[in-house]
């Protein structure tokens, strides 16, 4: 089954929230449907990141803030090797870290 990210839709205003907040950053009401998030959007910024954690398998990542489309902002991993913002990106939920105890699942853009 293909993983998805889940994004928390405001029953009042329909806002929709990534991660999940107690109240609706736009009309403060308190509840929420969940609903999986769009995976492609474009990318708004990026950075390199070098010194990693110990439990990452790689050396190093890029990292980017994509704004989805219906406008939902999430950060990422960057699987794309010369960036651009603005550019059109489709992301896939992918098992980013494991700690040796758990497996943490994050989404992973790629050019679209
Ligand atoms: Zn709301």
């Amino acid at each position: 089954m293909e993983k998805s990210i889940l994004g928390y839709k405001c029953t009042k205003c329909a806002q929709v929230h990534y991660p999940n907040r107690t109240l609706c950053r736009k009309c403060g009401h308190n509840e929420f449907t969940t609903l999986p998030l769009p995976k492609s959007g474009k990318l708004l910024t990026f950075t390199h990141l070098y010194t990693l954690p110990a439990d990452f398998e790689v050396t190093s990542i890029g990292l980017g803030i994509v704004e989805l489309d219906g406008g939902t902002r999430i950060t990422g991993q960057l699987e794309i090797e010369k960036p651009e913002i603005g550019m059109k990106v489709r992301g896939d939920v992918k098992m980013v870290r494991n700690d040796g105890y758990n497996n943490y699942y994050g989404m992973v853009f790629y050019r679209a």
